[in-house]
């Protein structure tokens, strides 16, 4: 650890917030180079909803990389890719209805939201983006542009220009319809708001604190859209690929965007892997105009390809994934219930947020949960609400166990605090 902070720069993030060498992992467990088991209720911040390791997508990866198959090759065509467009196109797109080419960009995330966010101004001849107070999309310049938090904007260090900003669902609390508001603004020929070129927007805030639109919002925000000739957009890089218990985090809506962003999990093993996928009739790329090094790693092909087809062959996979959504987010609604009522369960699906409230609270909750071995990652404006994102194959026992840990920790917290504030009255 003393390498790090003498070597490795002041950027470094996580290994502040989880202080130990990690050595080896398998599915929800991780394990310190000191012998402590951790149980991973972060998984790589949403890249690994198959678990670390997962020993039958390993599989595929190990036979391919024996078989001195082609790992590097650009963008051209390789068995591995046209296998990953075939299984992607029949297993996931055809079995939901969608028709979608694919569009493999840079292995970030923000890659793929840059390259949805220019092909979106190429296809209107527009600049503005419409995004949502909370959203998050990435840290390059332009998917910086469309990201709300205060922080990471201003370390870009320019002006970022070219996004208007709408409240989210639930912005002004239940009795405001934000989408209304929206539609009333960009009717509105006086406004001040430019036609966008795209609306892009997160099912589920995934950074921004678990905040969850409604499919009736959801359904508003897609027909102004498409009312005012606009690309609709849905970034799915965290909230996809099952994580909110269905294969895309939109289907409960019956969305049908005219592009998705996936990353994070896409691989299946935590290789980075980015793609969109792009409606036909707003393919307007010239061939090569987005482009770069690393675009369809076939190793990360192999193990999308894998996970596919090991857990989205049929609806076993989905219907245990809600199961234990419902399971989590029972357990905590009744630890936060035990406490304060200020405490709030959000989420969908393996996405849930506990609403702290207060950051400190969170903080201290998160950090005594890690001493006690299970790593929970904080989101929202202040960092005040506690994110679960358990591997979805996690069982049972191992996802009972965390949350007992999390129990535990938050009323030390809040014993302590009631401590503090005694001592402090006194
Ligand atoms: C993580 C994330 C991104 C950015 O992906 P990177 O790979 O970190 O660049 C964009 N949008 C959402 C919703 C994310 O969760």
């Amino acid at each position: 650890m003393q390498v790090l902070e003498a070597l490795e720069s002041n950027v470094r993030s996580y290994s502040r917030s989880f202080p130990a060498v990690f050595s080896r992992a398998r599915g929800s467990i991780m394990l310190t180079s000191c012998g402590r088991n951790v149980i991973d209720f972060f998984s790589g911040a949403g890249a690994l909803n198959y678990g670390h390791n997962n020993h039958q997508i390993k599989a595929a990866i190990a036979e391919y990389l024996a078989s001195d198959a082609v790992v590097h090759g650009l963008d051209m065509a390789t068995p591995a890719k046209l296998e990953f467009i075939e299984s992607f196109n029949s297993i996931i797109l055809r079995e939901r209805g969608l028709q979608y080419r694919f569009q493999f960009t840079g292995p970030t995330g923000a890659n793929a939201i840059e390259a949805a966010l220019k092909l979106s101004r190429k296809v209107t001849g527009r600049q503005n983006i419409i995004s949502f107070t909370q959203g998050y999309h990435g840290l390059s310049l332009g998917a910086v542009a469309t990201s709300g938090n205060r922080f990471y904007r201003a370390a870009s260090g320019v002006s970022l220009c070219g996004t208007t900003f709408m409240p989210y669902d639930g912005y002004f609390g239940p009795d405001v319809d934000t989408a209304e508001y929206l539609r009333d603004l960009l009717v509105d020929d006086s406004s001040g708001i430019d036609f966008p070129a795209a609306i892009i927007v997160e099912t589920v805030q995934g950074e921004g604190g678990i905040n969850v639109a409604s499919r009736q919002w959801l359904q508003s925000i897609q027909a102004i859209a498409k009312r005012v000739g606009a690309l609709f957009i849905v970034d799915d890089i965290q909230m996809g690929c099952g994580r909110t218990g269905e294969f895309f985090s939109f289907e409960f809506a019956e969305l049908s965007p005219d592009i998705v962003v996936l990353s994070k999990s896409l691989s299946g093993f935590g290789l980075p892997l980015s793609m969109l996928l792009i409606k036909e009739s707003v393919d307007a790329w010239q061939p090569g105009e987005h482009t770069g090094t690393f675009r369809g790693n076939n190793l990360a092909l192999v193990s999308a390809t894998a996970a596919v087809n090991i857990y989205w062959r049929s609806r076993i996979f989905s219907e245990e994934v809600q199961r234990l959504g419902g399971l989590m987010r029972q357990r905590l609604e009744t630890i936060a219930s035990q406490h304060s009522n200020s405490f709030a369960v959000r989420g969908r699906g393996l996405a849930l947020g506990f609403d702290c409230q207060i950051a400190e609270i969170a903080q201290a909750a998160a950090r005594k949960a890690f001493e006690k071995g299970l790593m929970v990652e904080r989101c929202g404006p202040n960092d005040q609400v506690v994110k679960f994102l358990p591997a979805l194959t996690i069982d049972v026992e191992t996802l009972s166990d965390g949350l007992e840990i999390f129990e535990d920790s938050l009323a030390q917290t809040l014993k302590l605090g009631q401590r503090q504030r005694m001592s402090k009255a006194r």
